[in-house]
């Protein structure tokens, strides 16, 4: 069988297991009847999904990839290895946070000890004058940042127009490309891309809590340009479409949220941020044009920046906390604890993320873990600081290409 019976059976058996999860189909843009199919009847019983994901294991492991498609097998098995695995939660199988992280997002998480945190605050003492603990000033200086509601709209344009434009210079956007922003309240995630096809996205942005500066430009960059839309559309334009402009291959016009693809997703979208507006561009972007956008004294940018980069390092304490908490090491108020004191959250920024942690899980080393390693990986084609150009080529190679976790050899 070519790899294209294989492909079609790996997207009907995703759309399968979409019946018994919700979360787990985060985009689906192939034919019409397969998901009407998956969707007609009684959800296919998990040990027979469990079972078809094994048949396809098995037989794309031994499967001929033709000249030029040998990314694509690997694509495939990956993403297939970690299906079984999420099928395999369905039933009820608990697996150790780290062994979940494998599973799924093909690799192990670093366990960082508390003194690398303790580190960053120390630093940030330094950084954030005053009296009070380094919390206590963290979210006095976040205050001032504060993007006041009646601006968030406004703001927001501004930072996607500009992430656009950016990305625009360096990688062939779709003709059709276009996003749509709404902003909704009660969900656990901060943002979240939907992508539609086409070249198309619908972005949700949650106001639940209220949003500081820092993150016009993540949310813009992150799930816009060149972040997740991007990538999607990249996928689909290259791979997805049928040729001569893609490749026609089916498996890309699905994303199984619990999967390898994941890593790749959050991890390009987190670097993306840096790639589109360097150090020292973003801070003039944002001092001298999000700042006085949204009412804020451009005076507070710099030490805000600052800020930040530190905040990269405390990124991992996710990590720690959610293996503390699902591996049964801390209870929910020390797992709560901990994201307060290392992530500098307020108690309802953490009630938040233990919700995420709830429903996602290991998912969350994607976003500090993967920005980690696709900056490795970037870094390691040329692509750094001193070279934006092949920065920028190495990344949008990267955002086009079936790579998983384990493609990128690191
Ligand atoms: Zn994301």
């Amino acid at each position: 069988m070519a790899l294209s019976g294989w492909a079609s059976d790996y997207v009907n058996l995703v759309l399968a297991v979409g019946r018994h999860d919700a979360h787990f189909v985060d985009a689906y843009y192939g034919p019409a009847a397969w998901k009407e199919a998956a969707e007609a009847g009684a959800p296919r019983p998990l040990p027979e999904l469990r079972a078809e994901a094994r048949r396809l294991l098995e037989g794309l492991s031994v499967a001929e990839a033709p000249e030029g498609e040998g990314l694509r097998r690997d694509y495939l098995l990956g993403q297939l290895g970690a299906v079984e695995a999420h099928v395999a939660r369905l039933q009820g199988h608990r697996f150790s946070f780290d062994d979940e992280a494998e599973a799924l997002y093909q690799v192990r998480p670093p366990r960082l000890p508390e003194a690398t945190f303790e580190a960053a605050l120390a630093r940030l003492d330094r950084i954030l004058e005053g009296p009070g603990s380094v919390q206590e000033r963290y979210q006095k200086a976040r205050e001032r940042v504060l993007v006041p509601a009646a601006r968030i709209d406004a703001v927001f344009q501004a930072a996607i127009a500009e992430a656009r434009e950016r990305t625009r210079r360096h990688a062939a956007l779709p003709a059709s490309d276009h996003f749509r922003v709404e902003y909704v309240t009660g969900k656990s995630w901060s943002a979240y891309n939907w992508y539609q096809g086409g070249g198309n996205s619908v972005i949700q942005v949650n106001l639940d809590l209220p949003i500081a500066m820092d993150r016009a430009l993540d949310l813009a960059a992150h799930e816009g340009y060149p972040g997740h839309h991007v990538y999607n559309a990249m996928l689909e334009q290259r791979f997805a479409q049928a040729p001569p402009g893609g490749r026609g291959w089916v498996e890309f016009t699905v994303y199984p949220l619990f999967s390898p693809q994941s890593l790749i997703a959050e991890g390009t979208a987190n670097f993306g941020i840096e790639v589109a507006f360097p150090g020292a561009e973003r801070l003039a972007f944002e001092r001298d044009v999000l700042f006085p956008l949204a009412g804020l004294d451009p005076v507070e940018a710099e030490r805000w920046a600052r800020v930040q980069a530190e905040m990269k390092v405390l990124a991992f304490a996710d990590n720690e906390a959610a293996g503390g908490l699902l591996d049964g090491h801390l209870s929910r108020d020390e797992a709560a604890a901990f994201l307060v004191r290392y992530s500098l959250r307020t108690e309802a920024q953490a009630a938040q993320r233990l919700r995420f942690i709830d429903t996602y899980r290991s998912y969350v080393i994607n976003y500090n873990l993967g920005e980690q390693l696709v900056r490795q990986w970037v870094e390691g084609q040329g692509g750094t600081v001193a070279d934006p150009g092949r920065r920028w080529a190495a990344f949008v190679d990267l955002i086009s290409s079936p790579r998983l976790p384990r493609a990128l050899g690191l």
